[in-house]
């Protein structure tokens, strides 16, 4: 198995984009995980395209279900939503789950898991869940009952992993009690006003599933793995938001994270697993002892298919390009 895998999903067109005559300048390849773009065709191969006739369904079964087996191996597994703001980040994700809809990756992931625990009798889980948030170099905590201002936390670099001391972590015996928790955290998120999307998110969200697997026979055989769940901030550069000030600044932030997380995604690739720079930002910092070694990664890179968004779509293509 590919350690690192990237998949590029296609939104259809929106009402407001189509209300403007917006036309779509993406062209995938009959029956290849190939997409080109624009006036000189520029093509690019992933390992999965999907399309903007290609619903929630398709793209959890083709492309997330089957890494969930990694998880009971002892595998950590991450999977990030990339893109600009208004591309399909939270949708794809299922991040801001309503019980509503079709069910987005996050859900779907969950109930999976419960259902291969319920089935397992060799083993038993103890599953936690944890949300956070890295909103300009800072983390918060989405679970916590203390004020938004209290919620920062902060983490630490021990023997097996990173630890963030003082993150609630809750236990969950049911896909059910997961899902609320993830209502219960989404409701907290920091959104910012832009020129370009009025509940732009302008932060990386963290779902993360914590996993102890104990062998009934032998209690002293326990494995631990994690899955992350990202929906990263919007990747869009801050000229076209119109953002000045602190937005800019956050613009900055943000990027940087994005930019040091394709640095280090590109270096995996590459298999040079001796010069990773995950220091250089809080965003692969968090995520270090997840991508990379014994984990698996799966990049969702979320595009618009209209003219209008031409070069952010070019330029989400070229970072998931470097990605594979
Ligand atoms: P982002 O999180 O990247 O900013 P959203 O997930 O909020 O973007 O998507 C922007 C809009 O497009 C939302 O109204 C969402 O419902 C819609 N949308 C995104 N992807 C799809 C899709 N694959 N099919 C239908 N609607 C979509
Ligand atoms: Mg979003």
């Amino acid at each position: 198995m590919e350690t690192v895998q990237v998949a590029v999903r296609i939104r259809p067109l929106v009402p407001s984009e189509i209300e403007h005559g917006c036309r779509s300048c993406l062209d995938r390849i009959p029956g290849e995980p190939q997409i080109s773009i624009g006036r000189n065709n520029q093509m690019f191969t992933f390992n999965y395209v999907f399309d903007e006739n290609e619903g929630q369904g398709k793209v959890y079964n083709d492309a997330v279900k089957g890494l969930i087996e990694n998880l009971f191996k002892g595998y950590n597994l991450t999977i990030l939503a990339y893109g600009q703001t208004g591309s399909g980040k939270t949708f794809t994700m299922g991040t801001n789950y309503s019980g509503q809809g079709e069910l987005g990756v996050i859900p779907r992931v969950l109930y999976e898991i419960f259902e291969q625990i319920e089935a397992r009798t060799d083993y038993s889980f103890v599953v936690s869940v944890s949300f956070l948030e890295l909103y300009n170099e800072a983390l918060y905590d989405l679970l916590t009952d203390k004020p938004k201002e209290q919620s920062i936390v902060d983490m630490r670099e021990a023997s097996d992993g990173i630890c963030i001391p003082g993150l609630t972590e809750k236990p969950v015996k049911t896909a059910d009690a997961a899902l609320s928790v993830l209502v219960e955290g989404s409701s907290g998120r920091v959104v910012g006003a832009t020129a370009m999307n009025a509940t732009s998110s302008r932060s990386h969200a963290v779902f993360t599933i914590n996993f102890k697997i104990v062998k009934k026979d032998n209690p002293k055989e326990v494995m631990a793995s994690k899955f992350h769940l990202v929906d990263l901030a919007g990747s869009e550069r801050s000229k076209k938001t119109g953002a000045t000030g602190d937005r800019f600044k956050e613009g900055i932030n943000i990027n940087k994270g994005l930019l040091v997380l394709g640095n280090v995604i590109s270096q995996l690739c590459e298999g040079n697993q001796s010069f990773i720079n995950y220091r250089d930002s809080k965003l692969t910092r968090l995520l270090q002892d997840s991508l990379g070694g014994n984990s698996v990664t799966l990049m969702i890179a979320c595009v618009s298919p209209a003219d209008y968004n031409r070069d952010e779509t070019v330029s989400t293509l070229r970072y998931a390009d470097r990605a594979r």
